[in-house]
């Protein structure tokens, strides 16, 4: 069931083994790869944080300056036919549903653009007649006569699908696997489309193979062993990398949080954890774009910006119509932690040396890109 690309064995051995003599190889690595990644999230690494830190912090700063790029997630809506354990739109869970009228859309919109985002993420759950491919392709599109970057967070889709959104002016797809552990996957994934492991598990594949310039990858930190769980987020950025060396992959640290139900994770990852982990991808991908969401509170965001981390999720509202009127409290997929408004966050960033970037691609690119691929 596991790819011969995704499996993680060796690695997962020398995670165990790894000592600090092997840590501090890994850090001087020129080209750190899996058994370098793998001495880095190693507890043989935990005491030298520092040194990890400051090595992560140097690369940060080399491949993506003095910047942290912004985006804003933008819910669509909340019906879910999916039975994700963990999820507080899943449809066992009782909760009001919501779907956005383009009405309610051009409101958010005007919310969004009067906090200066230009970077959104679109998001559904998973496919059903309340929010299928068509009512997502006519909010990308819609969309996209708003924001230069666009990109969608919702179901697996085929490859002209995901054509059919880059050419209403898409330009990137968020799809976290969740777990790589296929038992857990299984466990977990009670029922709905979203149980087939390997058609999600190719579906940034297919979304590079339609054209669309980015994809973000995650695993959802709590659900499996976290050291097995980074050893394959990695491998699945390497090979994504690998087979589209024109595209962009973005990796994102998702830690699982308080939801609606009664779902505890079976990992408490600490923050500790999570840092090493962050670092350990920023110095064995240093061009990749590391992302750390609202999930996580404003002193740790803080902490890690400029230092691994160089792109976030500001001001967000995980409910549907959350920027243009006054949801109920409970209605969110998760607890937002970092509460901030765009300007506390910025003026926060700046305090630290970083300015934020809210556009950082022109859709004036967009039709030479288009040219250059039918070029090819
Ligand atoms: S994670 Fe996505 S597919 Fe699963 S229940 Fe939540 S919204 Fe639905």
């Amino acid at each position: 069931m596991i790819p011969e690309w995704l499996t993680v064995e060796p690695y997962a051995r020398r995670v165990q083994s790894a000592t600090s003599e092997d840590v501090v190889a890994a850090l001087n690595a020129i080209h750190p790869a899996e058994a370098e990644f793998a001495a880095l999230i190693s507890p043989a690494a935990t005491p030298l944080l520092e040194a990890l830190a400051g090595r992560s912090r140097a690369l940060t700063r080399g491949h993506f300056g003095k910047t942290v790029s912004l985006y804003a997630p933008l819910y669509l809506s909340n019906y879910c036919p999916g039975g994700c354990a963990y999820c507080g739109f899943a449809s066992d869970r009782k909760q009001p549903r919501h779907r956005l009228t383009m009405e309610a859309m051009g409101r958010e919109i005007e919310g969004l653009k009067a906090m200066g985002m230009e970077d959104v993420l679109l998001l559904t759950g998973e496919r059903c007649s309340q929010a299928d491919f068509t009512f997502l392709h006519s909010c990308a599109a819609e969309a996209g006569k708003h924001f230069h970057n666009v990109s969608v967070e919702a179901f697996a889709m085929t490859t002209e699908e995901y054509a059919a959104l880059e050419q209403v002016g898409c330009t990137g797809v968020t799809l976290y696997q969740e777990t790589y552990d296929p038992e857990v996957y299984a466990r977990l994934h009670r029922w709905g489309e979203k149980q087939d492991f390997a058609y999600r598990l190719d579906a940034p594949s297919r979304a590079l193979t339609a054209g669309l310039r980015t994809v973000g990858i995650g695993a959802l930190l709590g659900l499996a062993d976290p050291q097995r769980e980074m050893l394959s987020l990695f491998r699945h950025a390497k090979h994504l990398q690998k087979r589209f060396w024109r595209s962009g992959v973005m990796v994102s640290f998702p830690r699982i949080c308080h939801e609606v139900g009664s779902f505890s994770p079976d990992y408490t990852i600490t923050d500790r954890q999570l840092v090493q982990y962050i670092l350990a991808f920023r110095i064995c991908l240093p061009d990749v774009p590391l992302v750390l969401s609202t999930r996580e509170s404003a002193a740790f965001r803080d902490g890690m910006a400029g230092i691994g981390i160089s792109r976030m999720s500001v001001a967000s509202r995980t409910t549907v119509g959350g920027y243009g009127e006054t949801p109920a409290e409970d209605e969110g997929q998760f607890d937002v932690q970092d509460v901030r408004d765009v300007r506390v966050f910025c003026d926060a960033m700046r305090s630290k040396g970083l300015e934020p970037v809210f556009k950082n691609w022109d859709t004036v690119f967009q039709s030479e890109a288009g040219s250059a691929k039918a070029a090819n």
